[in-house]
């Protein structure tokens, strides 16, 4: 048997093996229709009941309430910094933009394009290490609607509470959190995530969108575009990733199986704390970039005394089978990604060799 790699990838990132032993059983023959899911049509009554499921899925997991549509997109989340603003930010208008972290900078950078962008709350320049509270934010008085970054991917910061927009639509994007805890998906207008952490492989985005929103949508807007257009004809405007929705169905039906994300939320929690605690157990040897209030639950990111420590304990964690775990090439440092699917135990084998190697270079 080959050793076994525990993977810390950020995203593309660790899927359920259940999952993933599934869709290598049925890759041939879906359901023994003796063809594969990547070769039959998307109009087919076997794909359009996947679709489906995975709707219902999504919708039970995040007791989705019946006025949202949920939508599986292309363009990653990437392509959400875009169509919110040109869908709901004119040029003679303003949205609110509450920035955490690079992604949430990425996209009041798109939005700017569109209207006007009042950045209502930064961390910049604490270089990213917190959230807000809901009463350090006030809203401006005419924002279309506020957007945030409910967990920045790259900082390991994670907003602990359903932000409460007092009015104004809230959209979210819960690219690196979503299905990882229960979400009140009736305080937001629209959530948007790329599947490629939580939810299923990368190339399908999750929309949840509320109806009233939608029907904010400018006329005449270019159909791809077109989050109407797009409901319209249930995520089917164009081929869909078939192949990435039916990932998404399987994956929605594990955590079903597993209890749900009451139950995530628990696991998540064990496994942060126990990196968490390592952290604070090296004697300064570990520095958590995150302030303690904000720390991720999904992104565990520090720092070393040097660069060359760290370049030294990404490469003896990866001969011990920790793949992963060098930090974006934009902040640097470590970051252990452990979403969902990533087992306790590789958990528990990174905080061995943290206690080893602070114990050889402390
Ligand atoms: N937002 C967040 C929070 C992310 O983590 C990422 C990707 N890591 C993105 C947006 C961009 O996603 P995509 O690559 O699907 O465009």
């Amino acid at each position: 048997m080959t050793k076994k790699i525990y993977n810390f990838s950020a995203g593309p990132a660790v899927l359920p093996t259940a999952v993933l032993k599934k869709a290598q059983n049925e890759l041939l023959s879906l359901g023994g229709i003796e063809m594969s899911v990547m070769e039959i049509s998307h109009r087919s009554k076997h794909f359009e009941a996947i679709l489906s499921e995975a709707i219902n899925g999504i919708r039970e997991l995040l007791s989705v309430p019946e006025n949202y549509q949920i939508l599986f997109l292309q363009g990653g989340a990437s392509l959400q910094f875009s169509m919110v603003p040109i869908n709901f930010l004119g040029k003679s208008e303003a949205a609110d933009y509450i920035v955490t972290g690079t992604w949430g900078k990425k996209a009041v950078k798109e939005a700017k394009r569109c209207g006007s962008v009042n950045t209502i709350f930064s961390t910049a320049e604490a270089n990213f290490k917190s959230v807000p509270t809901q009463d350090e934010l006030s809203f401006s008085e005419k924002a279309n609607y506020v957007h945030y970054t409910s967990n920045e991917t790259i900082e390991g910061v994670e907003f602990k509470y359903d932000l409460d927009g007092k009015g104004i639509p809230v959209i979210c994007d819960a690219s690196s959190n979503i299905l990882s805890k229960p979400f009140d998906v009736g305080k937001y207008a629209l959530i948007y995530a790329g599947a490629q952490k939580n939810i299923g492989p990368s190339g399908v985005t999750l929309v949840i969108v509320r109806d009233d929103l939608i029907e904010r949508v400018p006329e005449n807007q270019h159909s791809m575009l077109d989050y109407r257009a797009l409901a319209e004809n249930n995520s089917m405007l164009n081929t869909p990733n078939t192949w990435g929705i039916y990932i998404i169905n399987l994956v929605c039906e594990h955590l079903i199986k597993h209890g749900g994300l009451i139950e995530m939320e628990k696991k998540n929690e064990e496994k942060a704390k126990l990196l968490y605690d390592a952290i604070d157990a090296g004697d300064g040897f570990y520095l958590g970039h995150a302030d303690r209030t904000a720390r991720s639950l999904m992104n565990v990111t520090f720092r070393l005394p040097s660069e060359e420590l760290e370049k030294q304990f990404t490469i003896e964690a990866t001969a011990r089978g920790l793949d992963g775990l060098k930090g974006h090439r934009s902040v640097g440092g470590i970051r252990a990604s452990i979403y969902n699917a990533f087992p306790k135990e590789g958990v528990e084998e990174l905080v061995e060799f943290m206690k080893d190697f602070a114990q050889k270079n402390g």
